[in-house]
């Protein structure tokens, strides 16, 4: 990274250890491992912070400073990630709530409203999770029904994307992909 760079605030680096938690999927990040980091001022002084992930889970949840961060000279990444990371951040970016996309479960009970219709979600139904990126942070904010993805993300086609953020057996993702399909018929 040039040294007349002051505002550089992304970066791309193999992990120093394996302590760093990616800040999109929650998982650590092991040692050696290419990971992207951004970095912003602290709002209670004492210089920058710098938040880890792995570069994929950058191009889903943080795609605005990841595709700028793509663009740079020394961007290790080969051409074909490149690409493929570029079409997901695009996405995300020409879908805005996209990078709200938290993953994929069943619901445990039925205490929680969907955040698009705001009917009760159904117990054992799919549900997506949210979380709202402000000040520095992944906050939860709550959950929708699967078959409400086209509606509060306008677009349905989010399986692999629900599916990079949740562990589900080739089973659940059959599932997942019939509840999401709801949404198209009706
Ligand atoms: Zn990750
Ligand atoms: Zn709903």
């Amino acid at each position: 990274m040039p040294e007349e760079q002051p505002e550089f605030t992304h970066v791309f680096e193999l992990a120093k250890s394996g302590r760093a938690k990616c800040r999109g999927c929650g998982k650590n990040i092991a040692k050696d491992v290419l990971r992207f980091g951004e970095s912003y001022e602290n709002p209670y002084g004492d210089g920058a912070a710098t938040l880890w992930f792995h570069p994929l889970c950058a191009a889903h949840k943080r795609p605005e400073p990841y595709l700028v961060a793509l663009d740079y000279d020394d961007c290790p990444l080969d051409d074909a990630t490149k690409t493929q990371h570029r079409q997901i951040a695009e996405f995300g970016i020409a879908h805005r709530r996209l990078p709200r996309l938290d993953g994929a479960s069943l619901a445990p009970t039925a205490r929680a409203r969907c955040r698009s219709c705001k009917e009760m979600i159904p117990k054992e139904s799919w549900r997506l999770s949210l979380v709202f990126f402000a000040e520095a942070r992944f906050e939860p904010s709550g959950y929708i029904h699967a078959k409400c993805a086209s509606e509060y993300f306008e677009t349905a086609d989010i399986l692999d994307r629900a599916c990079h953020f949740s562990e589900l057996s080739d089973e659940e993702k059959k599932s997942l992909s019939e509840a999401l399909q709801e949404t198209q018929s009706s």
